[in-house]
């Protein structure tokens, strides 16, 4: 029989980033708060920071620093006039790295529960009904039950399995074992060119593994600007990415050292046999076992928490946020606007997230950054619009930096001139679509970039020039 134990103001049931920055507002206000979270890292050890910053963005994105560092010694340096011999990989070494970071910003990230007298429950958490939660400890198996008058879902996503490549964590692995490899694969296929496929891809490939992305839509990077994905798709065939579109997978097989994988496409059926396979097709919620049925938790056919506009649930005092709802696109920082949301609301305050001004990003190399509508969105509306484009190859910094490849798109309205979506492809996207993030949350113009003063010599003079060029008066093209 499950002991009853404390009662709290706020339960949050995970420590991904949307469950993280829920704990902590609430906490800021004084709320009694646990957060709940079974997450163990490869020694068993409990770790905050779910699969995001364990094995998702923050563990790949380390990875791509070093993989760009190495890829820069051995092919970008020599036209700097400068040589670099004997450049070879330690890859447990590097892997040790990424490990390292993501136990720093862990402890960081306990350090600040602690700070904030927040309860980690180092346990898995299970909604009953009526504001309880029950507990079951990892190790022991012992069960509790919490209640609250607030519970907070945030138990975030994982990697969709394709029945026809079934995942051995050998040959055919997912997109976690990816970020684990002990030794750079000779031949790697990965299922899926979205944003997890490519930036693994961006990965291997830089390290030296010859790479081949099979992709079932015909559209490569269908939701981007078009002219941000047609940049993207020649600059990646340039670098080596071998990308085949409209190619969906039929089977993977392992042998005893390669995979074998079918894939169809408008000629027919073709063979491949690598070394490894990732399956990079997506994620789902994990609501598998997040209530028990007689919560009366409302999910939808894919096992999305249904919530209204404002993350509450069917339930009276629970509320879902991040991965597990379909508010917005499953963006980590969407999750942490979503938590800070959910606190303040239940604080008694209301300030509604704008979904209109989220960014996105991929970060490959190039990266790729945008923020508001597409062109071809906007045309399909009817709407007028004016365009302004500046290459890098036109800014002098991105000479410098000898990284010319890219662009940046500024889209405004034809009369009112009001900004109403921005796409970067090149050097620092993630970093120059916080000054369009910025302008579009405050409702500017592109008269309003162009009057701005931008630093000179920086990238963010691309986004200068091409608010200058939606009015034909770029100074530097
Ligand atoms: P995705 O849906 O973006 O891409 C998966 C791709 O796999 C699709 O294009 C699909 O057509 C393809 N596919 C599916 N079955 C196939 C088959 N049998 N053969 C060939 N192709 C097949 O999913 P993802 O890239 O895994 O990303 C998942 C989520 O995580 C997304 O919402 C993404 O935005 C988010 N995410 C974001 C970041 C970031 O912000 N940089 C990083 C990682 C993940």
């Amino acid at each position: 029989m499950p002991k009853k134990q404390k009662h709290y103001d706020v339960i949050v049931i995970g420590a991904g980033p949307a469950g993280f920055a829920s704990a902590i507002r609430c906490a800021q206000f004084g709320l009694k708060t646990a957060c709940i979270d079974n997450w163990r890292n490869k020694k068993g050890q409990s770790r905050l920071g779910g699969s995001h910053l364990n094995t998702g963005g923050v563990a790949s994105m380390t990875l791509l620093e070093s993989a760009k560092i190495y890829h820069q010694l051995t092919h970008g340096i020599a036209e700097h006039g400068i040589y670099a011999e004997a450049i070879s990989i330690d890859l447990p070494l590097m892997i040790q790295r990424k490990d390292k970071i993501i136990d720093e910003i862990a402890h960081k990230m306990a350090d600040l529960f602690v700070h904030h007298k927040i309860d980690h429950i180092q346990a898995k958490g299970r909604l009953l009904n009526t504001r309880q939660v029950e507990i079951t400890t990892v190790d022991s198996q012992t069960h509790s039950i919490l209640d609250a008058e607030h519970i907070i879902l945030a138990t975030g996503s994982n990697p969709i399995k394709l029945p026809c490549a079934p995942i051995d964590n050998e040959f055919i692995i997912d997109p976690i074992a990816a970020l684990n490899l002990d030794t750079v694969p000779k031949k790697l296929a990965i299922i899926g060119a979205g944003v997890v496929g490519l930036e693994l891809a961006s990965i291997w490939n830089r390290l030296g593994a010859e790479t081949i992305l099979l992709e079932a839509q015909e559209n490569f990077l269908s939701l981007l600007d078009q002219q941000i994905s047609g940049e993207a798709y020649r600059v990646y065939q340039q670098q080596g990415l071998d990308l085949r579109l409209g190619a969906r997978v039929i089977s993977a097989k392992k042998g005893n050292i390669k995979v074998t994988v079918d894939y169809q496409d408008q000629e027919g059926t073709h063979t491949l046999r690598v070394d490894k396979l990732i399956v990079a097709c997506g994620r789902k919620p994990n609501t598998g076992d997040l209530a028990a049925p007689e919560a009366d938790l409302l999910l939808d056919e894919n096992g999305y928490v249904h919530v209204d506009d404002n993350c509450r649930t069917n339930l009276p005092g629970v509320y879902a946020i991040g991965d597990l709802t379909l508010l917005g696109p499953m963006l980590a920082h969407k999750g942490i606007e979503e938590g800070v949301f959910v606190a303040e609301l239940i604080a008694g305050f209301h300030n509604p997230i704008n979904y209109d001004n989220l960014p996105s990003v991929i970060y490959t190399e190039p990266e790729i950054a945008w923020v508001g509508q597409t062109e071809q969105a906007l045309r399909a509306t009817g709407e007028g619009i004016k365009i302004g484009i500046f290459p890098l190859t036109a800014t002098v910094r991105a000479l410098a930096m000898g990284k010319t490849e890219g662009m940046v798109k500024i889209i405004a309205h034809a009369e009112n001139d009001k900004i109403l979506g921005v796409h970067i492809i090149g050097a620092q996207a993630s970093e120059l679509i916080a000054e369009a993030v910025l302008a579009m949350e405050f409702s500017a113009s592109s008269e309003d970039l162009a009057r701005t003063i931008h630093a000179r010599p920086t990238l963010s003079e691309a986004v200068h020039d091409a608010a200058l060029a939606l009015k034909e008066r770029a100074l530097h093209l």
